[in-house]
């Protein structure tokens, strides 16, 4: 089964505004796939409706096979998100960050000090483990949300225009983290207006505009179009 399945989304926002105009895609599992598209295309609400934070109007969306609007729960399992904003305590340690994290999902404290100590490793953050998290760099933080939405071992990793206004270095930086989570076999879902972005790291993608894909599939196949 596929990792997403979207069909025929359509989504209008109270006011009237049509963010999505009849989507739909398919994500295999172990994809890398990437979301690209303008400012106001409708890439958020996409993944807000994926991710069941936005209503959709109509049609359907499978995480997995799992339908989202019969199985809620079941679906935001199989997820991980990670918000735009840097929102962790800036007062708390990327290990303690990490575990507490894990503890409101129900992770048993051995467990979770198993799953932080890898996700900092991969997220090159071991070494600043027991470090304040308000003096890591801004790269380094960046890192720790992706980190943290890891610690649940989702099977599709979401993110929303994660390197939106950072600069280039802390973007390779988060590239080759989420590369190696890619790697290890999760499935990878990114929104970006950085055709650079989606060419570096992902396989396949569909190209929104005005609430509506444009194009669609493999990352080489578009680029020799373009
Ligand atoms: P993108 O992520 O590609 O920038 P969005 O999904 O944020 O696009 O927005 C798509 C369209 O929906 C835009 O016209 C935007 O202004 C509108 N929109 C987004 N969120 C809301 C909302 N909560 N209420 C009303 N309109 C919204
Ligand atoms: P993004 O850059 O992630 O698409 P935006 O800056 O467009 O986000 O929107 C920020 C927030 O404002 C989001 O929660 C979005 O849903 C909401 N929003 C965007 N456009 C509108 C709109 N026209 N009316 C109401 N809310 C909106």
């Amino acid at each position: 089964v596929p990792a997403l399945s979207v069909q025929d989304l359509h989504k209008t926002y109270d006011g009237g505004v049509q963010a999505l105009k009849g989507v739909s895609l398919e994500v295999r599992p172990g994809d890398f796939y990437a979301l690209l598209g303008p400012n106001g295309a409708g890439k958020s609400t996409l993944i807000g409706i994926v991710s069941s934070l936005v209503n959709k109007t109509s049609g359907q969306v499978r995480l997995f096979g799992v339908d989202i609007a019969t199985d809620r729960d079941a679906a935001m399992r199989l997820i991980g998100l990670v918000p735009q904003e840097i929102n962790f305590n800036m007062f708390e340690k990327p290990l303690d960050i990490l575990t507490n994290y894990a503890g409101f999902y129900g992770i048993p404290r051995a467990e979770a000090l198993v799953r932080a100590e890898e996700e900092l490793k991969r997220a090159q953050l071991w070494g600043k483990a027991r470090t304040m998290s308000r003096t890591l760099s801004g790269g380094m933080k960046r890192r720790l949300m992706i980190a943290r939405a890891m610690m649940t071992r989702p099977r599709l990793l979401i993110l929303d225009e994660p390197t939106a206004g950072v600069d280039i270095e802390i973007r390779r930086g988060m590239w080759e983290t989420l590369r190696e989570i890619n790697a290890a076999g999760t499935t990878i879902i990114l929104t970006t207006h950085y055709l650079e972005e989606a060419e570096s790291l992902c396989r396949n993608l569909a190209i929104i505009d005005h609430g509506r894909i444009v194009e669609q599939g493999p990352m080489r196949a578009l680029l020799a179009r373009l």
